[in-house]
Order: C-alpha cells, then sequence, then structure tokens
C-alpha cells in the first residue's frame, strides 16, 4: 500500500549528496522505500495520505555509535564528576562488573529500553557495541543480544583491559584476537578498539583491527578522546569507516581524515557529560573530512540515547550549521556505517522518516531540549509517535 505524506513543509532529502531540502513538498513511500519526492502540488495519488500541516520531515537519524549493552548505572559517578572529580577510562570497568553478573534477561530488557527511547527520539538505524563483558562469554552474549536490535553490531573487547589482565596486557590482547573474536565474529559486521592512552596502544590496537579484519569484520577506532595519540593515524592507514571522537587532533590528522574516506564521528554529549573541550568540527569540516554526529550512549561518559541533543550541541558548542548538523546525523552516520540505503530520502531509499512538530530542521537546535519528533516511520511502517 503506498502513503502520500503532503504539505510538508520542509523535506529534507540530502539528495543528491550534501544537505538538500524541499519546501512545500510531498513524498511517496511504498513497499518500505521511498517512490516519490517533490512539490506537493506535482504530488501523485496513493492509497492513502497523510496531511504533513506544514511540518518538516527529514530521513531518520543514523546514531553510529552506541555502547548499549550493559547493566547498572553511574549517576553518582557523573554528580561527583560534576562536583570536580575527572573522567578516567577505568570507570568503565564498574560497568563491566554489573554487566558480569547480570543475567541476559536483564541486558535485554536494558537494551531495549535504549533501543525504544532512541527510536522515540527519531534513531531509526544505530550501532551498538559489546565492551561491557570482556570475557569470551560475556562479549560473545553481547554481540548476539545486540544482534536482537540491530545489523550494525560491532565487537569492542578491546574496550579496555579487565582487571584480572592488568598484569598481563599482552594475553588479553591475545584472548582479544583468539577465542573471544572467534566466539563474536559470527555475530558481528564490526570490530573496534579503544586506542586511547590506559587503554590499548598503536601496536595492540593495530593487532586488533587484523585480527577482526582477518575474520571478516569491518574496522573503526575510538581515536584522540582523551588526549592526541596514534587513534586517527591508525584508523585512517587501516581504511576504518570512522574514527570516533576526534577531539584532540594534531594538523596531520585533521590532513588524514580530509584525504581519507575515514569518516570523523564526533561525539559532543561526550564532552558535554565530561566537561571537556568539544572537538574543533569546524577545522574538519573547512579541511574536508566527512563528519557524522553519534551519541556514544553508554551508562559512563555520556548517557543519552538524543540525536536531536547532540544535533543542538554540534550547532551551540561546536560552531556547525544546522544544516551540516542535520546531515552529519543522518548521511554522515550513514557513511559511517557504510550503509547507502539510510540517511538520505532519495528514491529507492528505505523509508526511514522522522516528521518533526517543527516547520524546519532549524528547530532542533533553536529549541533545544524540546521533543520535537511527532512521527517516526521505519521501513515504511509508522513506530513511534508522540503528538500527531
Ligand atoms: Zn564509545
Amino acid at each position: 500500500m503506498s502513503v502520500l505524506i503532503t504539505n510538508v513543509g520542509e523535506l529534507v532529502t540530502n539528495q543528491p549528496g550534501p544537505f538538500a531540502a524541499v519546501a512545500d513538498a510531498a513524498l511517496v513511500i511504498d513497499a518500505g522505500r521511498v517512490a516519490w519526492t517533490g512539490p506537493a502540488a506535482r504530488a501523485p495519488a496513493a492509497d492513502q495520505m497523510i496531511e504533513a500541516g506544514g511540518r518538516a520531515v527529514l530521513p531518520g537519524f543514523v546514531d553510529s555509535h552506541a555502547h548499549l549493552v550493559f547493566a547498572g548505572e553511574r549517576g553518582a559517578e557523573f554528580a561527583a564528576r560534576m562536583a570536580g572529580q575527572p573522567y578516567q577510562a577505568g570507570g568503565i570497568r564498574s560497568t563491566v562488573a554489573a554487566t558480569r553478573g547480570a543475567a541476559d534477561e536483564q541486558l535485554r530488557a536494558n537494551l531495549r529500553r535504549l533501543a525504544a527511547e532512541m527510536l522515540a527520539q527519531g534513531t531509526t538505524t544505530f550501532e551498538c557495541k559489546s565492551g561491557y563483558g570482556l570475557t569470551v562469554r560475556d562479549e560473545a552474549r553481547s554481540v548476539a543480544l545486540a544482534a536482537e536490535v540491530t545489523p550494525e553490531v560491532t565487537y569492542l573487547g578491546a574496550h579496555v583491559i579487565p582487571p584480572e589482565f592488568e598484569p598481563d596486557p599482552g594475553g588479553y590482547v591475545d584472548l582479544v584476537c583468539g577465542a573471544m573474536l572467534d566466539a563474536c565474529a559470527p555475530h558481528a559486521r564490526w570490530v573496534d578498539v579503544f586506542c586511547e592512552r590506559g587503554a590499548f596502544g598503536r601496536d595492540e590496537a593495530a593487532a586488533v583491527l587484523a585480527a577482526g579484519t582477518a575474520a571478516g569484520l569491518q574496522p573503526r577506532v575510538h581515536a584522540n578522546q582523551l588526549g592526541t595519540g596514534p587513534g586517527v593515524q591508525l584508523a585512517t592507514a587501516v581504511g576504518a569507516a570512522s574514527a570516533d571522537h576526534c577531539t584532540y587532533l594534531d594538523e596531520a590528522d585533521v590532513d588524514a581524515l580530509a584525504s581519507s574516506a575515514t569518516v570523523a564521528t564526533l561525539l559532543p554529549g561526550v564532552e558535554f557529560s565530561t566537561r571537556h573541550p568539544y572537538p574543533d568540527a569546524r577545522r574538519l569540516l573547512d579541511a574536508g573530512a566527512t563528519v557524522a554526529l553519534a551519541t556514544d550512549c553508554n551508562p559512563g561518559s555520556c548517557f543519552t540515547s538524543s540525536m536531536p541533543f547532540c544535533i543542538a550541541l554540534a550547532v551551540r558548542e561546536m560552531h556547525m550549521t544546522t544544516q551540516e548538523a542535520v546531515w552529519a546525523a543522518t548521511a554522515g552516520g550513514a557513511r559511517a556505517l557504510r550503509r547507502t540505503d539510510v540517511g538520505h530520502l532519495g528514491v529507492g531509499a528505505r523509508a526511514d522518516l522522522v516528521m518533526l512538530d517543527a516547520p524546519s530542521h532549524a528547530y532542533l537546535a533553536y529549541r533545544p531540549g524540546v521533543p520535537l519528533v511527532a512521527a517516526v516511520w521505519q521501513g515504511g511502517e509508522r513506530v513511534a509517535r508522540s503528538s500527531l
């Protein structure tokens, strides 16, 4: 059954490539795909008609970086940080302990609650990492649970060295590249590593990515979050889909991102939640790098599932234009996941749409913190709505 959504105040299509929008537009969806877009006055007939009343319609958000398989929470750690204590990567270990102790059902319930929260805020595609199990059994069940809710599953056994391997970090890297990888690869599409002081160095990270690639996974890297380091150079050298964080970059890092297909994925919710300086998005954009925005939703350094919030931060705090931020949260995220079927509303794209209770995409930053998502379609099915 075809559906015509008409009287759309602003239809963001991101076609043919950069941010693009049509005013007074309409869109037809059929068999789960976008079948037609153009001026409302020229819209073809369809089996069903939805009156948008001048509201904006955007591609569903593509959140290319999230850690949703975990147990426990770290609200007290956040409060302490806001009271002046610094964030350290080792805080991950408290979530590891809680995750190891949780039943599958508990992990599944938390994961599904967060996935539903994302969908209600317009995220129709999301990536989900393991990385709070750090044993063969716990990493394997983490990726298996993630695969229940998204095809974009990332094996992140190399998130942090677990306490029992502190005297033998090399032994842990061997495990990540060996038995743990064998158990996780069947459920995952991506391999990721936290390449950072206090986590994994360049050689260890390179070994993890090489082993994952040999097992059929595609690489992505947590890079340059807490300081300058080898993460971005490693990501571009191995042809990673994305280098994520990019908070501390030198000139060579910016050049490497601008001259490669590796997407620079910025996670401004982390800097908001840790009071760290924001990444220099303008420097990356002006150099010609491809920039994506994602939430990094996780219980430690950034517990938001909201792409609209990240868009508002990107505009206000990273000096991105509203167009750049919305593109980065849709088409940029799709590029970071090497997906061509989402992140835009060209004919043939998956009919993943967000309708805002607002006349333009700019309201996502203009009215921060306001629930503007009026309706969401995923694969042509209306899946969430708040006010429409
Ligand atoms: Zn992360």
